[in-house]
């Protein structure tokens, strides 16, 4: 980082900290915080600081937004790139937070150049260059960790990470060392495994709704990499492996804690 992008940083980190009660008292009881050490939260709280900066948070539907509301998304946004850099979240600004489950409705081009008209319920969605768009009714309802392995702020998160190089496709830039084979060997094959026993009617450990295509299958393991790391590393202990070396965390180890 140049010099005064630095000393920009430091300004903001210092001009707008995040209330050390506002942090307690909304952070506490966040299962995916679970068992970070006093050095990691301390930095996660910086990221997050500079998260509320640097977007824009809008109520829709007039949903009114509070301080806690943006934080607690903030911070479990910032929990993806607790070891990466907060530059992964550059190239789009706007977060956008719906009451509750929002219809989102469009026109899809199939392969045959037929047009559909498409209507969806959704509880979050995020575009690559665009905003970040959550249901607070579910970001509410999964941030006690009463639904392990759901965690709708992680899932669009890590929708964003993947599109970094292009289209989400399961694949975001891997860090110098780590191997396109290994990755695409790993998830493949828990991927295909998925969407066998699904088809089989067997049950699965997953959500099934990663099997839905390469792209959401990334987002479904990661929202188990972080609220529910047992489950996957049980499961899929080489796709764990594989996250771990993304994400530069050890989340199975935090929980045994
Ligand atoms: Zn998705």
């Amino acid at each position: 980082m140049n010099y005064f992008k630095r000393a920009h940083t430091l300004y903001v980190l210092h001009r707008h900290s995040i209330p050390h009660d506002l942090w307690e008292e909304n952070t506490h009881s966040l299962v995916v915080l679970k068992g970070l050490s006093a050095v990691e939260k301390a930095h996660l709280r910086e990221l997050t600081t500079l998260f509320l900066y640097r977007k824009k948070f809008i109520g829709a539907q007039g949903l009114e937004l509070t301080q806690e509301m943006c934080m607690i998304v903030a911070v479990q946004a910032c929990l993806l790139v607790l070891k990466l850099e907060i530059e992964f979240f550059d190239g789009w600004s706007d977060v956008i937070i719906y009451p509750g489950a929002f219809r989102i409705s469009r026109d899809v081009t199939d392969s045959a150049g037929v047009v559909h008209h498409e209507e969806n319920i959704l509880s979050g969605e995020s575009w690559s260059r665009g905003p970040l768009i959550l249901s607070w009714e579910d970001v509410e309802k999964e941030m006690y960790g009463k639904h392990p392995g759901r965690n709708v702020v992680v899932h669009e998160v890590a929708h964003k990470l993947d599109s970094q190089n292009g289209a989400a496709n399961g694949m975001p830039p891997l860090h110098p060392g780590m191997h396109r084979e290994q990755w695409t060997e790993a998830l493949s094959s828990a991927f295909e495994h998925l969407q066998q026993r699904l088809a089989h009617h067997r049950r699965v450990c997953l959500n099934p709704y990663a099997a839905t295509n390469p792209a959401e299958f990334f987002a479904v393991i990661s929202e188990f990499y972080f609220s529910s790391p047992d489950v996957l590393h049980d499961h899929h202990p080489k796709v764990y492996q594989q996250l771990s070396l993304y994400y530069r965390q050890n989340p199975l180890q935090r929980f045994a804690m």
